[in-house]
């Protein structure tokens, strides 16, 4: 694997932290620390950017919409398991790593934060669907796509969602495996900051900037582009386990599907 660089900087730095910078980076019950683009009560707060669930008199006083979107979000979250090439390609690339996925264990439709579409989880290894904002299967499959490369490089690489290098560098990979391949919405609306003139580099770093900003809260805008660019060389040409950059309109994802045989993924 080429993608995960431990650094022995940040080892060092860590053992010569003071006392209280060891308890902040430590406790994996600050959520604040954490970087993934994540999720609600898991978080244990109903402040800030993170609902929490509703509780059974929300349901009796009718607002239980979202039960009706949960329902929903189950069933193109099982549809795409059937029938999307990418989350199917994602799935055998899991197995065949030695990190098998159960439906019912690894993914799950929640309700969020309206800027949230999805997460995952790395201490239950779980998929978070939002089912109140993806609410058709094609946003389904890009949530999948993009938290399945989180859940496979947290699998394979030694992923530490604490280490902000190794955060952006899952983002960038999951920018550029999924969304900026073939969610052609996302392009009309970038906004760069980046001075870029390959197109798809700068989607990439842009969106791979919004993920890694809403997935840690302490951190600047400035230590965020730092962080993205150092790891970029590496982690962009990085396209294991989808083997290519998906072109729009294209049969892209099917061919990739087909070439997962070849790497030898567990494909049903
Ligand atoms: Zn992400």
């Amino acid at each position: 694997m080429t993608f995960i660089d431990y650094s022995n900087e940040e080892k060092s730095n860590k053992s010569s932290a003071t006392k209280e910078e060891k308890a902040t980076t430590t406790l994996p019950e600050d959520a604040s620390q954490w970087g993934y683009d994540m999720y609600p009560e898991r978080k244990g707060t109903s402040s800030g950017p993170y609902k929490k669930s509703r509780s059974i008199t929300d349901y009796l006083s009718g607002k239980g919409r979202d039960n009706i979107d949960k329902i929903r979000c189950e069933r193109n979250v099982y549809k795409c398991v059937k029938e999307s090439p990418l989350v199917k390609l994602m799935m055998g690339a899991l197995r065949s790593s030695g990190c098998g996925l159960d439906i019912r264990r690894h993914i799950a439709c929640e309700e969020c934060a309206p800027q949230v579409s999805g997460g995952y989880d790395p201490i239950m290894n779980q998929v978070i669907v939002c089912h109140n904002t993806a609410k058709n299967e094609g946003i389904v499959q890009g949530v999948l796509t993009h938290e399945l490369i989180h859940m496979f490089d947290y699998c394979r690489n030694d992923l530490d969602f604490k280490n902000l290098d190794h955060l952006a560098c899952t983002e960038i990979r999951a920018a550029n495996l999924a969304h900026c391949s073939f969610m052609s919405a996302w392009m009309s609306g970038n906004a760069s900051v980046f001075n870029i003139k390959e197109t798809h580099q700068d989607c990439v770093k842009s969106k791979a900037l919004s993920s890694v900003l809403a997935a840690r809260s302490g951190i600047s805008k400035t230590e965020a582009i730092n962080a993205i660019e150092r790891v970029f060389p590496k982690c962009y040409p990085d396209l294991e386990p989808i083997g290519r950059r998906l072109r729009r309109n294209s049969y892209d994802m099917y061919k990739a599907y087909e070439e997962g045989y070849y790497y030898g993924y567990d494909i049903p």
